[in-house]
């Protein structure tokens, strides 16, 4: 796991002025990695660093000469248009670049005449998916999410007995996953209500499921697991996921391989990959609580009990089109934790996942599974927060929702915050649901 050191400083200061505002989501601590490129350009798509509201271009950054050695190779490979290169170097090239781009930015940098070009705007750029993601995982690990649907279909048994042995994956769908600002089109399906035989339609009952994405960086040859002491090492950083989810659908498709239409229809991606190295300050033991049987050993290991988890602060907000018209901003209609939430960490994640032998790839993404709390104010998912739909949510437009309707734009937020660090925060995950394309 990844130590603290010079780049997380509580002190350090950028010569960017708005890296230096109270609430940004983009200090100099934090220097997350993404894609863009200015909106309407026609530019290819490249690299690029957050800070406060601006980015750093790599490219131009490495044009400008500033960078040498290993900083430099990083920098180059984070400049293409995709930054699986960059996520296959490994971590000593991720922190190399890290703590290069954080002296480059400090303030009193020599470098600050030659850098002070290679910033572009936050809010003149556009955003691909920072990765081209060969596979996609979903898990599961939120538990009270799956107690609390579980409830639902079975009110006897909501945990299955695997639940707490195996952490429960299946394999997604990474064509249709798509970065923040993307629209999702309410999808098709079959729907088995009490008639004899289903009907087809658009769905009733979309839902949004608050996530977070891990992003792999190297692989590991298949057949060759990942033990779980070294399996962090493998895991670039993290970004906001939503994955939506057709609540209507699911239940008539997901038996006996898994759900299906219900979930191939998009899944949202935040633009920014917060790295391992920049949660390092935020790290939390992992605890199962009182009564549960330890891990079986290959999902065991004593870094992973003493810092597994991640402090990571979560929440929902909905704004309808007619509050969007109405001047009112998004409501906010959760908040949770990761530590609160997950019943495996990211390690046992990839541990698990290749012990098989099957081998990840880097820009794989592993989503977590939606992170609930155990209050219905810390739902993840608005299965969970309406009782399956029978609780409406009340709006300040007037407006009542169970499920999502055509216009609805759903954003995730999420961040670090601790007495002895910096605050760190992981940008917005927005997407607004349409109508089908073509029925
Ligand atoms: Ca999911």
């Amino acid at each position: 796991m990844t130590a603290v050191n010079e780049t997380h400083a509580l002190g350090l200061r950028s010569w960017v002025a708005s890296a230096n505002a109270e609430h940004t989501d983009f200090p100099i601590q934090n220097l997350p990695f993404g894609v863009f490129r200015r909106r309407g350009s026609g530019e290819r798509f490249r690299g690029g660093v957050a800070i406060g509201d601006q980015i750093l271009d790599l490219a131009a950054t490495v044009a400008s000469g500033v960078l040498d050695g290993a900083a430099r190779e990083a920098a180059i490979a984070a400049s293409r248009e995709q930054l699986n290169e960059f996520m296959a170097m490994g971590p000593s090239a991720w922190s190399a670049l890290r703590l290069a781009l954080s002296r480059i930015l400090r303030d009193g940098a020599a470098e600050r005449g030659r850098v002070e070009g290679c910033l572009v705007g936050q809010h003149a750029v556009e955003h691909a998916l920072p990765a081209a993601i060969g596979d996609y995982t979903d898990f599961y690990i939120g538990i009270h999410h799956a107690t609390a649907v579980g409830r639902l279909f079975r009110p006897d048994a909501p945990l299955l007995p695997n639940y707490k042995w195996v952490p429960i994956g299946y394999h997604g769908r990474s064509s249709s996953v798509v970065v923040s600002g993307e629209p999702i089109y309410r999808p098709l399906g079959q729907r088995k209500g009490l008639a004899e035989v289903p009907d087809f339609g658009p769905s009733e009952r979309v839902d949004y499921e608050l996530e977070l994405g891990f992003l792999v960086g190297t692989g590991n040859p298949r057949g060759e697991g990942i033990p779980i002491e070294n399996a962090e090492s493998h895991l670039f950083g993290v970004a906001l996921f939503n994955d939506w989810s057709a609540r209507d659908i699911q239940p008539w498709e997901y038996q006996p391989l898994g759900p299906f239409l219900s979930k191939n229809f998009g899944s949202t991606l935040a633009p920014w990959v917060v790295t391992l190295e920049a949660l390092a300050p935020f790290r939390s033991p992992y605890r199962r609580p009182a009564g549960d049987a330890d891990p079986l050993p290959y999902l065991d290991a004593a870094e992973n009990s003493a810092n597994g988890l991640i402090d990571i602060q979560l929440e929902v907000l909905l704004q309808t089109k007619k509050m969007a018209y109405s001047g009112l901003g998004p409501e906010r209609l959760s908040r949770s934790s990761f530590v609160e939430a997950a019943y495996w960490t990211p390690a046992q994640l990839v541990a698990h996942h290749t012990i098989g032998g099957c081998n990840l790839a880097p820009g794989d993404l592993l989503g977590s599974g939606t992170l609930s709390g155990p209050a219905i104010t810390q739902a993840g998912s608005l299965i969970e927060r309406t009782f399956g739909g029978r609780d409406p949510i009340s709006l300040p437009s007037d407006e009542k929702r169970t499920y999502l309707e055509d216009g609805d734009t759903v954003v995730f937020r999420a961040w670090c915050e601790r007495n002895e660090a910096r605050r760190i925060g992981f940008g917005e995950c927005a997407g607004t649901v349409l109508a089908p394309k073509r029925i």
